[in-house]
């Protein structure tokens, strides 16, 4: 019998579970990627000795990378290994206040308690509201799409229905959270949570309180081979399952033909030189690809560009399109020659004024000079990332997307900007300290993943409608396309991309 046919648009983490998904429904899939590796924001690269998680740092809901093992007959530990984290989070304040984020609940309430003098049992208190709100969104807005009726006509609907007081969604979440705590730092803390889809506390509901229950209910994990590993274990599991990749292949535009996607068409695609770690396996499959009618199209690229650049003669959803973006980042990749014994995996040095950061990164849409700096470390648990007596650093501030802002000036006054709160705060001047360096800024996340503006999670969550205002992981127009990763349903970050492909493949005919 003849396989039916699947086209992947791109190789990020939700193009590769599609993929994967795909080829377990009986599909012969072929994935295009335009980079010459896979995973899009989720690579890696060397420098000089060291190596570096180019995009996300933090693991939560493993258990979904689990599943595409599970479910194509394979054992997850013979292809991807990762520990649980003791403690999710180091913070650190300009006055020396310190505080440790156990990843046991009771032990980071009482920490609070000590460092902050709020009561334990706020946090913990806090800690249940976040429990209860993800029960309530879980199944209604997590594993289906918004955008099909029968989604609001089930058990779980009317479970959310009745629950849907709990989700808070008439407020924001700094004025929940100020409601929850007495003193300004732990609001502060828990006001963090808003960057994780790259919003503003200060204007997101606070429904997305539900975020700590992700860190603290089910946990915080580090893959063995750093984050890279996710990216590496799920190609090989899709080449495993059939999938051939075609590297350097970028898709220039979508032939339609009543109602349908009819064929594709590409363009071969030069390695753009950067440090990127390449595997010999990704050049696995270099045939020039042909031009094809597929049964089912998948675009895991953004879905502004999707429509802009591949569909520019379809009828553009302008409404969803022009949805404000979300916060987009600034990455300073350092290799430091010293060891601290103070930080951990994750560390954040939080800004005197969150909200006057907020208000330069969302209305003013620039960079506040003196911005939170998280740091992460991979090599506190992996420790040939970094030569002896060494650290990877990667150092990051969130930053407004990109809307044509002078960044090399900002760069260069982040950077000062950065080095004298970290300088402060560790006692040691650490510019002298620096090896190597790479930079990431807004212009290079949209250039090298074509993210509409660079951001990171797709529409921002500012208010109360953005989970309906998320393209549908269908297309209404072309029967045969479809839409997976952090700009579509149920939005970004590696959880939802990887659930976007559930969505989608569920939705398919066979
Ligand atoms: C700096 C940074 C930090 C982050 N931190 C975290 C974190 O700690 N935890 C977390 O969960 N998430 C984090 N995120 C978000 C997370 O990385 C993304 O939500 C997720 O990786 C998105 O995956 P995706 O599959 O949607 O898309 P992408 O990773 O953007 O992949 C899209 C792919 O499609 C390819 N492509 C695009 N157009 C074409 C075309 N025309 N033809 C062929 N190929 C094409 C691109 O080259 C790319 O490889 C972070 C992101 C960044 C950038």
């Amino acid at each position: 019998m003849v396989k039916k046919t699947a086209a992947v648009i791109g190789a990020g983490i939700a193009g590769i579970a599609a993929s994967i998904r795909l080829a377990n429904k009986g599909y012969d899939v072929q994935v295009f990627e335009t980079n010459a590796y896979p995973g899009g924001k989720l690579s890696s690269f060397e420098l000089k000795g060291y190596r570096f998680d180019a995009g996300p740092s933090l693991f939560t809901m493993p258990h979904l990378v689990d599943e595409l093992f599970q479910l194509s007959g394979k054992n997850p530990q013979d292809y991807f290994d990762y520990l649980r984290l003791d403690e999710t989070c180091r913070y650190f304040w300009d006055d020396g206040v310190k505080l440790t984020a156990h990843a046991n609940q009771q032990a980071f309430a009482e920490e609070i308690e000590a460092k902050l003098g709020e009561p334990a049992a706020h946090v913990l208190a806090h800690l249940r509201d976040s429990a209860v709100k993800y029960d309530v969104t879980e199944k209604l807005f997590l594993h289906r799409s918004l955008h099909k009726i029968g989604t609001y006509f089930n058990r779980d609907a009317l479970k959310g229905y009745l629950n849907m007081h709990r989700l808070d969604a008439f407020t924001t979440m700094n004025r929940a959270n100020e409601r929850h705590f007495q003193n300004p730092r732990v609001v502060q803390l828990f006001n963090r949570y808003a960057t994780y889809n790259g919003s503003d506390p200060y204007q997101t509901p606070a429904t997305m309180n539900i975020i700590p229950h992700l860190e603290y209910n089910i946990g915080a994990f580090f893959p063995k081979k750093g984050m890279v590993d996710i990216t590496n274990s799920l190609v090989k599991l899709a080449q495993d399952s059939g999938v051939t990749f075609h590297f350097n292949t970028k898709v220039t535009h979508l032939e339609t033909e009543a109602k349908r996607v009819r064929s594709l068409s590409f363009e071969q695609t030069q390695d753009s030189g950067h440090k990127t770690v390449i595997d010999p396996s990704y050049r696995r499959d270099d045939n020039k690809p042909t031009t094809q009618d597929y049964d089912i199209v998948v675009s895991n690229m953004d879905v502004v560009n999707t429509f802009r650049k591949l569909l520019p003669n379809a009828k553009q959803p302008e409404r969803i399109l022009r949805q404000p973006k979300s916060s987009s980042a600034l990455i300073f990749y350092w290799g430091i020659k010293q060891q601290f014994p103070a930080l951990g995996l994750h560390n954040i040095f939080f800004s005197n004024d969150y909200r006057a950061e907020f208000t330069h990164l969302f209305e003013k849409k620039t960079l506040y000079n003196d911005p939170t700096i998280y740091v992460n470390i991979t090599s506190k648990h992996k420790l040939d990332d970094a030569p002896d007596e060494s650290e990877n650093w990667f150092v990051m501030v969130n930053a407004p997307n990109n809307d044509g802002q002078d960044w090399n000036d900002l760069i260069n006054k982040t950077r000062e900007a950065i080095l004298k709160k970290l300088s402060h705060n560790l006692g040691v001047n650490i510019t002298e300290l620096i090896e190597c360096e790479e930079i990431l800024d807004p212009r290079l996340i949209e250039s090298k993943t074509s993210s509409s503006q660079g951001a990171l999670y797709g529409n921002s969550s500012n208010n109360r409608f953005a989970a309906f205002l998320r393209h549908a992981n269908f297309s209404r127009e072309f029967q045969n396309l479809y839409f997976v990763g952090g700009s579509v349903h149920p939005g970004g970050g590696i959880p939802l991309a990887i659930l976007s492909a559930k969505i989608a493949t569920d939705l398919m005919p066979y």
